[in-house]
C-alpha cells in the first residue's frame, strides 16, 4: 500500500524569535481515502493578531490539490495549539485522533481557546499513547512540547517519513536535542521532551517533516 505525503501551506506567523514561520498541515492520501495532519490557524481574532497571523484557509489549500474537506476521511492533530487545530471545525464530519492527555491539557491551560473551538461537540478518537490509524500510519506519544503532544509516522516499503509536529520547531532542535538554547515554547517540560526526542531519533526516520520549518531532513 502505497502512501503519499502532501505538504500544506496554511499560514506564516511571526514565530518565538520574531522571523516568519510557516504553519504547515500534511494530506496523506492512502487507496481508501485521506488524513489530514494538523488543521491550521484559528481562533480568537486577539491570538491571530498576537501572533501577526497570515491565515489561509484549508479548503483553499486542499483545492490546489483537487480536494475538498470532504475528501478528508479523518484528521490528527499532532497537539491542541491553535495552530495545529484552529481549522477543525471544517471537518465536523471527520473524527480527530487526539491524545486523551492533550485534550485535558487544553482545558486545563487554555479553557478560553477551548470554548472558543467549543470542543465538546466534537467527535473526538481519544487516544492513550502509541497507535496504528490506518496500516502503515501510525502516531507516537511524543509528550514535552505539550503534556499529550504525538508525531505521526508514515511507513512505506522500507522508508519512513516523520511528521514531527511542534516536537522540534526546526531541524536545528532536531539535530541538537542537547542544547541549553532552547526557543521559547519548544518545551513545556524539558528532560520528558528530551526523552521523546531521543525516541523520535530511534526511530531513524528517513526524512522529517516540519510544521513550522520548509526544510525536510534526510536521516
Ligand atoms: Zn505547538
Amino acid at each position: 500500500m502505497t502512501l503519499e505525503i502532501t505538504r500544506l501551506h496554511l499560514a506564516s506567523l511571526q514565530g518565538v524569535d520574531g522571523a516568519r514561520w510557516p504553519v504547515h498541515g500534511f494530506v496523506v492520501t492512502h487507496p481508501g481515502g485521506a488524513v489530514l495532519v494538523d488543521t491550521g490557524v484559528g481562533g480568537p481574532q486577539r491570538v491571530l493578531d498576537d501572533w501577526r497571523v497570515v491565515n489561509r484557509s484549508v479548503a483553499d489549500a486542499l483545492a490546489d490539490l483537487d480536494m475538498s474537506p470532504a475528501d478528508i476521511g479523518l484528521v490528527i492533530n499532532t497537539h491542541l495549539h491553535f495552530d495545529h487545530c484552529g481549522q477543525n471545525a471544517v471537518f465536523k464530519h471527520a473524527p480527530f485522533y487526539v491524545q486523551r492527555a492533550e485534550l485535558s491539557r487544553m482545558r486545563r491551560e487554555s479553557p478560553q481557546l477551548y470554548d472558543w473551538f467549543d470542543f465538546m461537540n466534537a467527535r473526538f478518537e481519544l487516544l492513550d499513547g502509541d497507535a496504528e490509524v490506518l496500516p502503515g500510519l501510525e502516531v507516537i506519544a511524543t509528550p514535552g512540547h505539550t503534556a499529550g503532544h504525538q508525531c505521526v509516522v508514515v511507513r512505506g516499503d522500507g522508508s519512513s517519513d516523520l511528521l514531527i509536529g511542534d516536537a522540534a520547531y526546526t531541524p536545528r532542535q532536531y539535530a541538537d536535542p542537547a542544547s541549553e538554547r532552547l526557543p521559547a515554547g519548544q518545551a513545556s517540560d524539558v528532560p520528558v521532551w528530551r526523552d521523546s526526542m531521543r525516541r523520535i531519533h530511534s526511530l531513524r526516520p528517513e526524512r522529517v517533516h516540519f510544521c513550522h520549518h520548509t526544510e525536510i531532513v534526510h536521516g
